[in-house]
């Protein structure tokens, strides 16, 4: 047996939502353990620029009922109205508890409200149900993922949570009955196996983004947690789902935060044409990024994109001011004069619609407890197991999220889970016998990539996938080309059985990390393309040519993917909110 170390509750991942759980559970006196494969406040919570929303009314007179509606709204319709409500509803006290905890926001100058938390405008917010824009998104200038990661690193240290730092968590443990009873995980510093021993098991891994060839995610967004569920036996929700930010340096992928246009820089086509105004006449720049993301998809389709190849459109700063833009977007400047080349201050940086975010993920319940149909009836939690932030789908963010959510939902339902973990940890106070055979399949996963192979390679399969998933499941999608997709993808499955790593080394095996994040990337990637395949209807983020309407009748439900099988089952959306009316579904328009 290898060595274990036995623990309440194991968090894997160290980003946001990981972190804001840990905290909950070890201010509670409880043993929990954090588990991430790279120091934790390197994890892609760090990178978010633009900011945090909630109705704190600072700026613009405000309400969470109207948040919610934007929400709903955003969604097109898809996000459970319970989800969202209780997300909205909570976002205040969520961001004053950060500004407690000491997150360092940016603060309004002079007027009323001077010394509060500064608030920008952001995509598809508005007051009074689609009335005039809302400033809502809380900053800490164009780094408050930073600002937010390291408030809760440092929050934790204070709680004593003990951290695993660089361990890289295989498989879930699983026993006959379904109790998930831990992790197991390599020490990538040593290449040992451990097993982390757990009661409550919260699986808090982040993004995919890497299945795509161009995308805004870190490196280490290879959903992990999501192939660790698959693997268990349990369904992935809505993996359609995939937004493309409007704004994403060419090839890079680097990140150009909506705040640039929330501070009211806006996007030009070849001509010079300020072009949102013709496809979103109230909203303009600030429409939701699934619409904008369509718009520079059609002008660059139209023949009105810039550059030599016609291939993005360009985003205009540099009537901002030197001032303005040194204060509120620093990091932008930088990364735009490093990666584009390009001084925002005096000409428009390139940019074009770059895969970002998840909406799909791991299904849970408003608590965060993982939920799977039982036998194809009703769902129920799957005992000891959980899911908080991007991995998971709750789901508030439905078929489009709006900016700004995100860093929302890590640390409302992040909590919700840490506080729900510690009801679950009462009523399961003993530590269940541990299979033998859970333990095994995970080795084996590892001493599979020992064995020398054939020629295949690691990579290139890695960027056989990410070019299929670029071109046949892009911004806008076709059913030739889904299952021409589909076809091309089995063909890089079957050849992942002949490949090898040359370096079977113990010590900081990077390739051997690289293989078993494969191993994880490409059912991410088929549940992707078999579920786009199989929604016919546009909806939010996806958007079908051989279906351009939405189709409530039809479609208007959650798709669940099996990885036995390719099987899809569907569950209804929750159209009903806790305590307000729900906003029945109409027709989207900015
Ligand atoms: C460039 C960029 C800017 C963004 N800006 C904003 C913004 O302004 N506002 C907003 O609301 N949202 C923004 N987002 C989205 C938001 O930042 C993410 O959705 C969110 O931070 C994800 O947090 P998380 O806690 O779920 O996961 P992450 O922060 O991605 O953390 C995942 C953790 O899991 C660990 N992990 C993964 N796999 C394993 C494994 N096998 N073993 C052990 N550990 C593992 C990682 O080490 C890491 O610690 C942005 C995203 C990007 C990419």
């Amino acid at each position: 047996m290898i060595p274990k170390r036995t623990f309440d509750a194991v968090i894997v991942g160290g980003g946001g939502a990981g972190l804001r759980a840990a905290l909950q559970l070890a201010r509670a006196d409880l043993k929990v353990a954090v588990l991430s494969k790279v120091f934790p406040t390197r994890s892609h919570t760090v990178s978010a620029q633009g900011g945090i929303t909630a109705a704190l009314g600072n700026v613009t007179e405000d309400h969470w009922h109207w948040h919610m509606y934007d929400t709903v709204k955003g969604s097109d319709y898809l996000g459970d109205q319970d989800a969202i409500e209780l997300m909205c509803r909570n976002a205040a006290s969520a961001v004053y508890e950060l500004e407690h905890m000491g997150l360092p926001f940016s603060r309004l100058e002079g007027g009323r409200n001077a010394g509060r938390i500064y608030q920008r405008p952001f995509g598809g917010q508005s007051q009074r149900y689609g009335g005039e824009q809302a400033v809502r998104t809380c900053a800490a200038a164009d780094r408050t993922g930073h600002a937010l990661l390291h408030t809760l690193y440092q929050r934790n240290i204070a709680a004593r949570t003990q951290f695993f730092d660089e361990f890289f968590a295989l498989d879930l443990v699983r026993d006959a009955e379904g109790y998930i009873l831990g992790v197991v995980a390599l020490e990538i510093e040593t290449g040992e196996a451990w097993l982390i021993e757990a009661r409550a098991t919260l699986l808090a891994t982040g993004g995919a983004a890497r299945v795509f060839r161009h995308s805004t995610n870190a490196l280490i967004n290879t959903g992990d947690g999501l192939g660790m569920a698959l693997r268990a036996g349990l369904p992935l929700e809505d993996m359609e789902f995939w937004q493309f930010h409007p704004t994403g340096i060419p090839e890079v992928g680097c990140l150009m935060t909506e705040a640039c246009r929330g501070e009211g820089g806006y996007l030009v086509n070849r001509q010079g044409e300020r072009f949102m105004p013709r496809y979103a006449p109230h909203a303009q720049d600030l429409a939701s990024r699934d619409v904008v993301s369509r718009a520079i998809a059609e002008e660059i389709e139209a023949g009105r994109g810039c550059g030599e190849h016609g291939d993005h459109v360009c985003l205009k700063l540099d009537h901002l001011g030197a001032a303005l833009i040194q204060e509120r977007l620093p990091g932008i400047r930088d990364l735009s004069i490093r990666f584009a080349g390009v001084d925002p201050v005096h000409e428009a940086i390139p940019v074009t619609p770059t895969v970002h975010y998840m909406m799909g993920g791991i299904p849970t319940n408003l608590h965060g407890q993982v939920v799977a149909p039982v036998r194809y009836g009703p769902e129920e939690p799957v005992p000891g197991l959980y899911a908080a932030g991007e991995c998971a789908c709750v789901s508030v963010h439905g078929a489009n999220r709006l900016g700004g959510n995100s860093l929302l939902d890590l640390v409302v339902f992040g909590r919700a889970a840490g506080e729900h973990m510690i009801e679950y940890l009462r009523e399961n106070r003993y530590p269940r016998a541990l299979p033998r055979s859970g333990v095994e399949r995970a080795l084996e996963r590892l001493a599979r990539w020992d064995r020398p192979g054939g020629d295949e390679r690691v990579p290139r399969l890695r960027e056989d996938m990410q070019r299929i998933l670029q071109r046949h499941c892009g911004v806008y999608r076709r059913e030739d080309l889904l299952e021409e997709g589909i076809g091309k993808l089995d063909a890089v499955g079957a050849r992942l059985a002949d490949a090898a790593i040359e370096d079977r080394g113990r010590l900081f095996n990077t390739a051997r990390l690289e293989a078993l994040e494969l191993e994880n990337l490409l059912p991410v990637a088929r549940a992707t393309l078999v579920c786009a395949l199989a929604r016919a209807e546009s909806r939010g983020a996806h958007a079908r040519e051989d279906y351009p309407a939405r189709d409530d009748d039809h479609w208007l439900r959650h798709s669940l993917y099996f990885l036995a099988g390719d099987q899809l089952d569907y569950k209804p959306v929750r159209l009903k909110p806790l305590t307000v009316e729900p906003f029945q579904p109409k027709e989207r328009s900015y």
